[in-house]
């Protein structure tokens, strides 16, 4: 069934939906982008998201397309429109279309364009079962902090994983973890420390991330925010990785390591059902 999504102002059946092969998007990557999930219909965590697209258009000097409250409207209008119960609405914003040239062009218009997906978050098998990943090389560029649609290095490495015949794949840069190809890195130590490394530019700050260290120091766990290698990594008793279309994803085995007994640990399972229970909550 065709989806209608949102392209520059119009509503559109996603087979009519078209933007300027000038559009700085696909020329240069020259865009940024957000992901909301949906649960019951209601957009979760939407105002962090909103507020990280705000920071990614001032990092890269972007014009605002339209006003957070007319973004909301839209994403509300797609979930209605295309009956969205569970699932994400993605949205975009380039720079816009305007002849080749590396330099910014003066007058060129953002472009927006929002589309929904469906997709079982809440009864997911693999968040059931724990997932497998295995560490590769980071070789994206340094400002990991904004959200870019220069996916390709995520991309090649998402794929790379899974030619290898696991699920995922985390990021390593100068010996330590940075964060996975879509979502952030988490152990959990032995003593039930849960780790995650600091924000600075190397990572996504991202959104889930920030939600469930909040969900875990309401329920008296113990945080620490720092680097950590793969080695750590592979003697954790548990690990997880988090993101808006997954939340809390359990991970039981990195490279050749299997963690703890191999089943998602009692750590990320009661991080994953608070967070659902708090995000549902919150949801607009
Ligand atoms: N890191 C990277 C590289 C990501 O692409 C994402 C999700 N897009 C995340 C982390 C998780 O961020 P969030 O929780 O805001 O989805």
């Amino acid at each position: 069934m065709s989806r209608t999504v949102y392209v520059n102002g119009e509503y559109v059946a996603e087979e009519d939906a078209k933007v300027s092969v000038f559009d700085r998007g696909f020329l240069f990557a020259d865009g940024i982008y957000e992901v909301s999930s949906v649960l019951d219909g209601k957009l979760i965590d939407n105002p962090g998201h909103m507020a990280r697209l705000e920071r990614s258009l001032n990092e890269l000097k972007m014009a605002r397309p339209c006003s957070n409250d007319e973004l909301l409207a839209i994403q509300k209008e797609l979930i209605k429109r295309n009956n969205v119960t569970e699932g994400v609405v993605y949205m975009q914003v380039t720079r816009g279309a305007a002849d080749r040239d590396f330099n910014f062009p003066k007058d060129a218009t953002p472009s927006l364009v929002m589309f929904t997906q469906e997709k079982n978050i809440l009864a997911n098998p693999a968040a059931d079962k724990g997932i497998s990943i295995v560490t590769l090389p980071d070789i994206r560029w340094q400002r990991r902090d904004i959200k870019t649609v220069q996916l390709l290095a995520s991309s090649l490495a998402k794929q790379t994983a899974k030619e290898m015949g696991v699920d995922d794949a985390w990021l390593v840069e100068d010996g330590m973890i940075t964060e996975g190809t879509s979502n952030n890195a988490f152990i959990v130590t032995e003593d039930g420390t849960i780790i995650t490394r600091g924000l600075s530019n190397s990572i996504l700050h991202g959104i889930t991330r920030k939600a469930v260290l909040k969900v875990a120091n309401e329920l008296g766990l113990t945080l620490v925010e720092r680097s950590f290698t793969p080695e750590e990594a592979y003697d954790a008793v548990e690990a997880f990785s988090t993101s808006a279309s997954s939340f809390v994803m359990p991970i039981i085995k990195i490279d050749d390591h299997i963690l703890g007994n191999g089943v998602p640990g009692p750590v990320s399972q009661k991080l994953r059902a608070a967070y659902i229970a708090e995000a549902k909550a919150n949801a607009e």
